[in-house]
């Protein structure tokens, strides 16, 4: 990390005193992880922040410590003398209601490589796998204090976004990370426990839904899975419950790229694309508005879902008939 920008990120975040901390909607482990591993330094530090998110918390990541501090996007701008947006790839996915906060963004943390730098001070590390990877150099940097509840934090960022330390980007440097976040207190095999093996039913109804609407593509290079909006009324599942389920497609033998298409009933498509590594999503999701990285990116369409879903099966395959084989 360059060392002149952690330093003016460092010193501007310690001099505020009322920091409003903001992450993407649809908030994932690292999305959370990092709200609260950045939270409780700034708290250990003397300051006030306030943490802030479309919907609040989620009943799946409760168990983070000091997860009830986690509240729902305010309609007015909260007054705030540093506002600070983790994970976030563009401006428009930390919500509706902030498109008309007036304030520019004050500090941007983040590892998506699409993200355009839409902060009066950037730092986006795409080489680590996790915001949450990024905010422990930044408060190792700085000399600040790492409770046991900011490790455990930071640590669920990083197993989270790297699929338990499973994907492409995962190197040396990402286990050393999360090796000195264990001795500093998170318990791997707890966090483990709690993301990983405590899917409610609901979710395993929508999971065995979703599942079978299984298509596969492209000489079984690509594969996608389809959700419709009455899935959830047919298994009691909530929108977050579809984290994690692209993977039933993303691990087949030999598919390149996996897809998830979300009707929404609100005429709108959700898309969630995953690669293996030879295919850069990111690029195909770009090219539809949305965002990402090279191996997990996403789109959000507001409309002709249908059309739109066949568009972007289409650029999927073009990427896939282009791989040499
Ligand atoms: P998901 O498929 O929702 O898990 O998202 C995969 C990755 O793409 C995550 O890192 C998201 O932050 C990013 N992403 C998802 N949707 C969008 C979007 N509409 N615009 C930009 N980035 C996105
Ligand atoms: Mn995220
Ligand atoms: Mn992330």
């Amino acid at each position: 990390m360059d060392a002149d920008l952690t330093r003016q990120i460092i010193d501007r975040l310690a001099s505020a005193q009322a920091p409003v901390l903001l992450t993407h909607l649809r908030p994932d482990g690292d999305a959370y992880g990092s709200l609260l591993g950045l939270g409780h330094a700034l708290k250990h530090q003397g300051a006030k922040p306030k943490l802030f998110v479309e919907g609040g918390m989620i009943d799946m990541y409760r168990f983070l410590p000091g997860s009830e501090l986690v509240q729902d996007l305010p309609n007015a701008m909260p007054e705030t003398d540093c506002l600070i947006a983790l994970d976030t790839s563009t401006r428009e996915r930390l919500g509706q209601k902030t498109l008309s906060w007036t304030r520019p963004v004050d500090l941007v943390i983040d590892h998506h490589i699409s993200n355009p730098g839409y902060g009066v001070i950037n730092l986006i590390v795409a080489e680590i796998p996790s915001t949450t990877g990024v905010l422990f150099k930044l408060l190792e940097s700085a000399g600040w204090k790492i409770s046991p509840s900011t490790a455990t934090c930071l640590f669920t960022g990083l197993t989270t976004d790297t699929g338990s330390f499973r994907y492409r980007g995962t190197n040396a440097e990402t286990l050393h990370i999360a090796a000195k976040m264990v001795e500093l207190g998170a318990d791997p095999s707890e966090i483990a426990k709690q993301c990983y093996l405590s899917i409610t039913h609901e979710r395993h109804a929508l999971k065995r839904l979703v599942s079978n609407t299984l298509s596969i593509k492209d000489g079984k290079k690509s594969a996608f899975l389809t959700i419709f909006p009455e899935f959830y009324t047919e298994s009691g599942a909530k929108s977050e419950d579809t984290e994690g389920i692209i993977e039933e497609v993303s691990s087949i033998q030999g598919v390149e790229v996996g897809s998830l298409f979300e009707f929404n009933s609100d005429g709108g498509l959700r898309v969630s694309l995953r690669s293996k590594g030879k295919v850069d999503v990111n690029a195909i999701a770009s090219a539809f508005g949305g965002g990402g990285h090279k191996a997990a990116a996403g789109i959000r369409f507001t409309k002709d879902a249908e059309k739109n879903r066949d568009l972007v099966l289409a650029a999927i395959s073009q990427a896939i008939a282009s791989l040499k084989s």
